[in-house]
């Protein structure tokens, strides 16, 4: 066992649905703009360009099973964004689309919380986008449901409910790149890795969060996500 020259912590982690294991949490991934339609909103053209992406902390990943998380700090436009939240559990450099699924461990639905003032800032500026997605508890996430039991979700209803109004409502098969393509290209990237997370895009409807909101969002057939901000 290697000492630590400091107290050690432990790994983020998500529950898994139906036992009591904790999935391991090693890296997270996003990628942009994955939605014709939210990238419009966005005022970008929707056209099949490569995905690109970026990456919060792990533990930027909290369990939003019904409770609350401070208010971010150092904005004054918070943004939610629904996804489909994908955890591998096995992973690889240059995954073949025919392989990707079965670096699957399972599925859950997460939000990418977005400070987007700092974000249009960063954008304007062209610097890195770090602060503005990858703060403190910026991707409250709810269980994972495993593919063992659901199988892989190809069209399926995604909504999220913000303060009791239905403020995005999509279907997971308008992805531009769907989940094998998805771990396909970034494995040319990066060696993915068992743990990695892979929040996959949020269809339109994005929009602010005011303080003491309680986002639920749900993906039919893999579950749902609550959490108050604020
Ligand atoms: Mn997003």
């Amino acid at each position: 066992m290697p000492r630590y020259a400091i107290p050690t912590w432990d790994l983020p982690s998500l529950p898994v649905i139906g036992s009591d294991e904790l999935f391991p949490i090693r890296r997270v991934y996003c990628v942009g703009r994955n939605y014709a339609a939210h990238a419009r909103e966005m005022g970008h053209d929707p056209n099949r360009e490569p995905p690109f992406f970026f990456c919060k902390p792990a533990d930027a990943v909290v369990l939003a099973d019904g409770g609350r998380i401070p208010f971010p700090s150092a904005t004054s436009n918070l943004h939610h964004e629904v996804e489909l939240v994908v955890a591998l559990q096995s992973g690889g450099t240059d995954i073949p689309e025919s392989a990707a699924l079965d670096c699957v461990f399972g599925y859950a639905v997460g939000v990418d919380l977005t400070r987007r003032d700092l974000q249009d800032e960063a954008k304007k500026l062209a610097r890195p986008w770090d602060m503005s997605k990858g703060f403190d508890r910026s991707a409250p996430c709810g269980p994972i449901r495993r593919a063992s039991e659901i199988g892989h979700p190809r069209k399926a209803r995604i909504s999220l409910e913000v303060a009791g109004t239905l403020r995005q409502d999509g279907d997971i098969a308008a992805m531009i790149w769907n989940v094998p393509e998805t771990i396909a290209y970034l494995s040319g990237l990066v060696a993915l890795q068992p743990g990695d997370l892979i929040f996959t895009g949020t269809p339109e409807g994005v929009g602010k969060v005011e303080p003491g909101a309680l986002l639920a969002g749900t993906v039919e057939g893999v579950g749902g996500m609550r959490v108050t901000v604020g």
